[in-house]
């Protein structure tokens, strides 16, 4: 089936006892047993391990991103926990995209370094990197491509051939493009990771997180940590989350028409020093963009003429962007990573990383886009 039939259609029946045209929310934490014998019969038995609701989101997901199972999580974050937890032991090594979302560092770097598991943030985009990067024990190479916030692109063709020649899991977190427009598995990654908070929901109404595996004996060790953690992700999550991928090509398609009107339009823009976009001929990896994804996807950023100062400014003067951290939905957001998202970030590192002190970060959403460019320049006019 055609991707637009499966984010309808994939992983739900009609109820069997109502006919009911959507699955409904399981909203139990028990399922009685036939019998002792007939223990797991219908294949619950208690929410933390599997619920209905939650099994159907966890088959869309799977048929989406071209995988063979998948395990649905509490948060995006909770996801990236049980790839971790399930794969690497004390005395391994993980290698992680140096560009990577903030929550993934942290845990990586503060949480699961204290049990002996250690970390090598490199530079992804560079397959020669990550190649000298490995080592005997090294376990897991996780990316993350387009990359929070500045969109550095990882090429993951590149990547899952370096790892699957040395024995290594390749996991990547799809979040910014979703399955619709990059699908890491069928570029021969084993593990895609997503925060289902973002485009997958695409309404700002919940957190939720996805991992689909490649292969069954690595979905079973994802599946064994959500259930030792309580990752597990709730029925009325799945329940929305399952209605929010109905749309989901159709919010992308006219959400990545709109980021490429609106960087086109600051491109051409006196008070813009520089817009980053993979869509734009000007961004450094267009050319790897088109050849892995099939949509540049809808977030961007720019960086405003005066600094941090300036940055400040356009916070306050722009009206119908709102100002908020997150990304995805169908509300247009926007941010200032300096004095926001990154302000405990040192300057060196900051800059290193290409987050200079007037980038803006925008999720464009799914508002006429006439008014998203001029909110946009009414509010740089003012500034
Ligand atoms: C938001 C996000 C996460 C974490 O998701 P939460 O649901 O906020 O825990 C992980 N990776 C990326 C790329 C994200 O944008």
């Amino acid at each position: 089936m055609g991707f637009r039939t499966d984010q309808i259609h994939a992983g739900v029946e009609p109820d069997p006892t109502t006919g009911a045209i959507i699955t409904p929310i399981y909203q139990s934490t028990t399922f009685v047993q036939e019998s002792v014998d007939g223990y797991m019969e219908k294949g619950f038995s208690y929410t933390r391990a599997g619920n209905p609701t939650v099994a159907a989101f966890e088959r869309r997901m799977a048929a989406l991103e071209g995988g063979v199972a998948a395990t649905a999580y509490g948060s995006g974050m909770a996801a990236t926990v049980s790839v971790m937890m399930a794969l690497l032991n004390a005395g391994d090594h993980a290698i992680v995209s140096d560009v990577v979302y903030g929550g993934t560092h942290r845990f990586a770097a503060q949480v699961l370094s204290r049990f002996g598991v250690e970390f090598s943030f490199v530079d992804t985009s560079r397959p020669e990197v990550v190649e000298a990067a490995m080592r005997a024990e090294t376990k897991l190479v996780f990316t993350e491509t387009p990359a929070n916030p500045t969109l550095k692109l990882t090429d993951l063709a590149a990547i899952s051939e370096i790892a699957s020649s040395a024995g290594v899991v390749h996991a990547v977190d799809n979040t910014f493009l979703s399955p619709y427009y990059q699908r890491p598995i069928e570029l021969g990654a084993d593990v895609v990771v997503h925060a289902t908070t973002k485009y997958l929901d695409g309404h700002n109404a919940t957190l939720g997180g996805a991992v689909v595996a490649a292969d069954p004996a690595l979905d079973e060790r994802f599946r064994f940590i959500m259930k030792s953690m309580g990752l597990i992700m709730s029925p009325q999550v799945a329940w929305l989350t399952l209605q929010g991928t109905k749309t989901l090509s159709e919010r992308m398609d006219r959400q990545s028409a709109n980021a490429m009107a609106v960087a086109t339009f600051l491109e051409s823009h006196p008070k813009v020093e520089r817009v980053g976009y993979p869509g734009l001929a000007s961004f450094p990896q267009h050319d790897l963009a088109q050849r892995q994804a099939s949509g540049f996807g809808a977030m961007a950023w720019f960086e405003v003429v005066g600094g941090v100062q300036a940055g400040k400014d356009l916070m306050g003067a722009v009206e119908l962007w709102s100002l908020a951290e997150n990304l995805g939905s169908v509300e247009s957001l926007i941010t200032h990573p300096v004095t926001m998202t990154h302000g405990d970030m040192p300057r060196d590192a900051r800059l290193a990383a290409g987050i200079t002190d007037g980038l803006v970060r925008l999720s464009v959403g799914m508002e006429d886009v006439e008014d998203l460019i001029e909110d946009l320049d009414k509010a740089l006019a003012s500034i």
